[in-house]
């Protein structure tokens, strides 16, 4: 049994990775200031007492007391329409948070795991996109708070990896979906699901040729639990590598909801790439993870959820 501290432990992604360490039999101290996750993405482990649930927000310094085996880091807001309303929050959990679970993997002897993103790629030249390529950011740009913050930290990690000798992984997600996304999330996934159910338009951004390459959300956090368990230091690109255009992914969402909903177009944001999909040879090779569940079966898994809501 390990004892594992995950910041940002009340959002979408870190839920469903706290799901799985209980499940192996692991004790959990979450750390979440609910700025865009909730503690009812835990209420599953109100009764099994291994779920400590804390208040907080890890862009100041924290402590926990006991021992620590692993610190997850996965504290910020994901969703562009989030990180774009929290630019100064962002920025702070990608930079002190950072340091914050950095020093307190560095007291605690423990190890340390980043969720970093696919974002340090940018808009990608390469494609698809290795863990050896610089990326393509705007430094400044309207998704610089999010795509900055993560490649600091990610410089942050290596750092006191070099320098102290502490025992880090950075995980690149790329985009992922599944239950426990907000209905007012803003991403394409839960937006797209969200209006067909409710037969109003999908808002295709652009003319709906940019891809993107959609991670089922169990997967996404068993990847996780391989890095973690992996003794491989450098960045892993974590992801599904079936590219989609997002006029397919609308067809896709219409058909499997038997929507009426039209299709609308609207501007493409400023900045937003027009292409993603990760290279996974790293992650199969050196990790010996894959991703295992189809878009269709994950896109069903998440209509049923969103059904449940709406
Ligand atoms: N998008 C869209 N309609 C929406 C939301 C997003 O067409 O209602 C597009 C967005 O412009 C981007 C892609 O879907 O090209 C994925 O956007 P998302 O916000 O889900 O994640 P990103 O990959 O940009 O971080």
């Amino acid at each position: 049994m390990s004892r594992i501290v995950v910041t940002g432990g009340a959002g979408f992604l870190p839920s469903h990775t706290i799901d799985l360490l209980i499940q192996r039999g692991d004790e959990v101290v979450a750390l979440d200031n609910e700025v865009t996750g909730t503690w009812d993405n835990l209420a599953q482990h109100r009764e099994n007492g291994r779920v400590t649930c804390v208040t907080y927000d890890v862009s100041e310094p924290f402590d926990v007391d006991g021992r620590v085996d692993a610190v997850m880091h996965m504290a910020s807001p994901a969703s562009p329409a989030d990180y774009m309303r929290l630019p100064i929050e962002t920025l702070k959990v990608g930079s002190y948070g950072t340091h914050n679970a950095l020093d307190l993997a560095h007291r605690k002897g423990s190890r340390f795991i980043l969720a970093s993103t696919s974002e340090v790629y940018g808009d990608p030249f390469v494609h698809p996109q290795p863990e050896s390529y610089w990326g393509n950011v705007n430094p400044n740009g309207p998704r610089s708070m999010y795509d900055e913050a993560k490649r600091y930290a990610e410089a942050t990690t290596m750092a006191y990896r070099r320098t102290l000798g502490i025992d880090t992984r950075i995980v690149r997600t790329f985009n992922t979906y599944g239950e426990r996304m907000r209905p007012d999330d803003g991403r394409v996934v839960s937006n797209f699901i969200t209006q067909a159910l409710r037969h109003e338009p999908l808002t295709v951004y652009g003319d709906g040729s940019q891809t993107r390459s959609f991670c089922y959300v169990a997967d996404q956090a068993a990847g996780y639990l391989a890095v973690l368990d992996s003794d491989y230091g450098d960045p892993v690109n974590i992801g599904n590598d079936a590219e989609f255009t997002m006029l397919e992914l609308a067809d896709l969402v219409i058909a499997m909801t038997d929507s009426r909903s039209p299709i609308q177009h609207f501007d493409l944001p400023a900045d937003d790439p027009l292409q993603r999909k990760p290279d996974l040879i790293v992650a199969r090779t050196h990790i010996g993870w894959a991703p295992s569940v189809t878009l269709e079966n994950g896109l069903e898994r998440t209509i049923t959820y969103f059904r449940s809501l709406i």
